[in-house]
């Protein structure tokens, strides 16, 4: 089967040995087009047998590939990027028909998960590994990075083309062979990546995927052959996945949910610190792990600060995300939709000032869409529901406290860490800042900072399971094990055993 690029078939199967296949469970799963509000194909759910097949497939392909050179599997990769450049709009539009977020936005993810892919066409340079000549004895040790065999990520579908490309293009690069458990929500971008894939000469069962539910997740967490787990999503699921995978033996890193604080100082351009918040807040519907979701207004600039953000979340234009002039589209499903507004109405329940309520809203000719507009929340309190869980909803919440100090110890008292933001004019305000923040990803006058592909990706606290954050150097020693060699080659003849441990005197 090919796709055409343009749009997705009516029902979207598992991908094995460079094929599409189809499942043998007989479960599927409705995917909605989540600006019509209509269902828009359906996908296979995966039975234990489905990855078991897939597994296989990727155990049998492992080590040819991760035994060849390294720069021939950069080769692959490098073919890869100019294919993804090539499909970018292809890809993006299939993101903005099953997740919402406007075109423009997609093409951004695609963007930064081609970013990754270039940096993986650098493996010969990162799996490069340390030597030490004559050690003593004649004897020469040397370190390397080997591949670690079968690897397997679950993705959630906020980013249903970035994520899986957090992930995969360094483990394969690295030599392993990949399997994919996509969000089931919008699964066609996975079977574009993968016909990219084959196009891009990857050998069958190098990347294989796997569509499905908690049924395929866990036949991937307890399977021997499965050697590491990748998983990004919300945080009990992911603790799950972290607990679980290392109960069998496997490496894992699972990266989890958030509740990204942007911290205001009163010396801050609050012009620039509005625009920051609205699109940090409100792009993508606030379905981003680096979404801003509670401004901290410290000191005087309250009010204004509140003023200027209303001003410009109500002239947000909410529509189709592949309408032109769209801000923000819909959220991802129906039942996400109802979370949001529970949300909502639990904070004015709480005390929160509404300023702006995002429930109701409908956009013409898409009346069935899953729509909100965007939220603001004044006088939020610690406490309350919607600060401290994360809502993953077009709702920013203003807390107001008094000092810079008074800020860090909010952000840092809250269980999540992902990413966080200060704006400020002062360098002394902002070294402190970035010293003394408990969080993963900090800001500096930038709202949402995701660090670029040669840096590594990942939270603190409850938004990371694991020890490795993920992509740049932290992704190859993920996908990697160490393998430390000591050399010689005596002259011939013996001198007999040595009992006393070797020393260098
Ligand atoms: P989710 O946790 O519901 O799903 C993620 C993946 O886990 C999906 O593939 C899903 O099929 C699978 N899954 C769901 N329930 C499961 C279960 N009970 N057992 C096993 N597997 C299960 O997350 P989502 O709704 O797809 O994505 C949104 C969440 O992801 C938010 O919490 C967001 O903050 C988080 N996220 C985090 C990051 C990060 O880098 N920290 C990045 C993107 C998204």
């Amino acid at each position: 089967m090919t796709l055409n690029h343009t749009s997705a078939p009516d029902h979207i199967g598992h991908w094995i040995d460079n094929e599409a296949r189809r499942g043998s469970s007989g479960r599927e799963s409705p995917v909605f087009d989540p600006a019509l509000g209509k269902i828009a194909r359906t996908v296979d759910l995966a039975s234990e047998a489905d990855v078991d097949a897939a597994v296989a497939s990727a155990a049998a392909a492992q080590p040819a590939w991760g035994e060849m050179a390294p720069q021939r599997r950069a080769r692959v990769l490098f073919k890869m990027k100019e294919l993804v450049e090539r499909h970018t709009d292809d890809l993006a539009r299939l993101i903005t028909r099953e997740h919402g977020k406007t075109f423009p936005d997609a093409q951004g993810e695609v963007q930064r998960g081609l970013e990754v892919i270039e940096f993986a066409c650098g493996i010969p340079q990162l799996l490069k590994g340390q030597y030490s000549d004559s050690v003593g004895g004649g004897i020469a040790n040397w370190s390397q990075r080997m591949p670690l065999g079968v690897t397997a990520g679950i993705t959630p579908f906020n980013f249903p083309f970035m994520v899986p490309m957090w992930m995969a293009p360094v483990a394969i690069a690295c030599g392993n062979a990949f399997v994919l458990k996509p969000s089931e929500r919008d699964p066609s971008p996975s079977l574009l990546t993968a016909e990219l894939f084959r196009e891009a000469g990857l050998p069958p069962g190098i990347f294989n995927v796997v569509q499905g539910d908690k049924v395929a997740v866990d036949a991937l967490l307890v399977h021997p052959d499965v050697k590491a787990v990748s998983f990004v999503g919300s945080t009990p699921i992911a603790r799950y996945i972290h607990e679980t995978a290392s109960r069998h033996g496997k490496r894992a890193q699972a990266l989890g949910g958030a509740k990204n604080h942007m911290v205001v100082m009163p010396d801050a351009d609050l012009d620039q610190a509005a625009d920051a918040l609205v699109g940090a807040a409100y792009g993508s519907a606030g379905e981003r792990c680096m979404a801003i979701s509670v401004a901290v207004a410290v000191g005087h600039i309250a009010d204004e600060l509140v003023e200027k953000v209303r001003q410009r979340a109500a002239a947000l234009k909410v529509d189709d995300g592949e309408a032109p002039g769209a801000d923000m589209g819909p959220v991802v499903t129906a039942e996400a939709k109802a979370r949001i507004e529970g949300y909502i109405g639990s904070g004015i329940e709480a005390g929160a000032a509404p300023v702006l309520d995002g429930r109701g809203l409908k956009v013409p000719g898409r009346e069935a869409g899953f729509f909100l507009g965007a939220t603001l929340f004044d006088h939020v309190r610690p406490g309350m529901k919607i600060y401290e869980e994360e809502i993953f909803g077009p709702v920013l919440c203003v807390v107001r406290v008094a000092t810079l100090a008074e800020a860090v110890e909010l952000v840092n008292a809250h269980p999540m860490g992902n990413g966080v933001a200060c704006f400020t004019r002062d360098g002394r305000t902002a070294q402190e800042f970035a010293q003394k923040i408990q969080i993963g990803m900090v800001g500096i006058n930038v709202p949402i900072p995701v660090p670029m592909a040669w840096h590594s990706f990942g939270g603190w606290k409850q938004s990371l399971f694991g020890d490795h954050h993920a992509y740049g150097e932290e992704g190859v020693r993920f996908y990697t094990r160490y393998k430390s060699v000591m050399q010689r080659w005596p002259d011939s003849g013996s001198k007999g055993p040595e009992f006393v441990m070797p020393v260098n005197k």
